[in-house]
């Protein structure tokens, strides 16, 4: 078994086809001279808004500038509280901590892994501004809930979008269902560039208009600075590329939710529990799949001999990380994201994965025994 061909969790070649659009679009940009905020990130702007169902977007250095920056040009900053999931990249957690604002941690739903809305609205305070909801894995779930609650409470509700691009609840897309969505576009997510990228998607004329503002010092004008701005401006050469691999964006989702739905069916063994079935409102867009299992390093080191590739996302909550402690923020009792944490392995997901592949990962899976 050891002969097999080894199946990797993550391949960034870009296919013979998209290669020569890849290396046409880089030729376009060295004989442009322009190579910082030009005509390929404009055009970009406008492609992606397109795709995210929103009126703008705005081209930056990353997905977690694009958090900081929303959240800026909302108005939040220190002394507010913006709730939102401990079982997430840090970046999320990070975006919060650079507006100067407090981030505060609910409980999660262990058949998602995502933020849970009820226990979310137990640590709302007046200081609150805004719920952060991360779309894990590219699961986009509860949101008529989370419009509920914002509105209830009377905060804004933002888009953690960077595993969820071309995600839609109820045929809308991710990243026009709050009030700003920001997306990555860091090389191993589902829309990848070839370096640091990222967007904040909006509809909110004031928020575009200052994050086009923030991104740039903060200038209106040249020379004139309204805002107390950042550097976070996207590259021509990111966002030519982006442009290109855009196309296959759609074709190669489906394919994501292919391999999937191939999970879903095949996989069943009473040591290995899958997370919900995306149900009728959901198009998940399986940016990882990630399975539960109280015997995760045996199974790690099992399908390792069988050449099989994992990742752990994520094994140490938010509130566990030394940052959390070093930032003085106090350690909430979160029964649910820890025993996640401890449980949770992502599996190869991704659109180069071959049938016989995928069958491979299940009977490998199904034949998992403990002794
Ligand atoms: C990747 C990621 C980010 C950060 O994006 P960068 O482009 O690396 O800054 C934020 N949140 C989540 C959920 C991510 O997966």
């Amino acid at each position: 078994m050891s002969r097999e061909k080894e199946i990797s969790f993550q391949t960034l070649k870009p296919d013979l086809y998209a290669s020569i659009r890849h290396r046409l679009a880089l030729r376009r940009v060295l004989s442009s001279g322009q190579f910082i905020l030009g005509k390929e990130v404009r055009l970009f702007e406008k492609e992606f808004a397109k795709l995210a169902g929103t009126q703008h977007a705005v081209g930056v250095a990353n997905g977690m500038d694009a958090l900081e920056i929303g959240m800026k040009c909302l108005g939040i900053g220190p002394g507010d509280e913006v709730v939102t999931t401990p079982n997430t990249a840090f970046a999320t957690i990070l975006s919060i901590l650079r507006t100067g604002a407090t981030p505060v941690l609910a409980d999660i739903d262990e058949s998602t892994g995502l933020l849970d809305p009820q226990d979310a609205e137990r640590v709302v305070t007046r200081r609150t501004r805004a719920f952060l909801v991360v779309h894990l894995y590219g699961q986009v779930s509860r949101i008529d809930e989370w419009e509920r609650l914002a509105q209830r409470h009377g905060v804004y509700l933002i888009e953690d979008c960077a595993q969820a691009h071309l995600a839609k609840w109820k045929g809308r897309p991710a990243g026009s269902l709050g009030i700003f969505g920001g997306f990555s576009f860091y090389p191993t997510k589902n829309l990848g560039a070839v370096g640091d990228a990222g967007a904040l998607v909006t509809s909110s004329e004031i928020v575009v208009e200052r994050a086009k503002m923030m991104r740039n010092y903060g200038q209106a004008t040249r020379y004139q600075h309204e805002l107390i701005g950042i550097n976070s401006r996207l590259d021509e050469i990111q966002a030519a590329f982006l442009r290109v691999s855009m196309a296959s964006l759609e074709r190669k989702t489906l394919r994501r939710r292919a391999v999937a739905k191939m999970f879903f069916e095949g996989i069943s063994n009473p040591l290995i529990r899958l997370l919900a079935k995306p149900g009728e409102d959901e198009q998940h867009v399986h940016h990882l799949f990630p399975v539960l299992t109280k015997h995760r390093s045996e199974l790690i080191l099992y399908l390792g001999q069988r050449g099989i590739r994992t990742l752990i996302h994520y094994p140490v909550p938010a509130h566990r990380q030394a940052a959390w402690q070093a930032a003085d923020l106090p350690i909430p009792s979160l029964t649910n994201s820890e025993s996640f944490a401890n449980q949770v392995v992502s599996i190869p997901c991704r659109p180069g994965l071959g049938s016989k592949e995928v069958s491979r990962i299940i009977s490998c899976l199904n034949e998992f025994r403990i002794s």
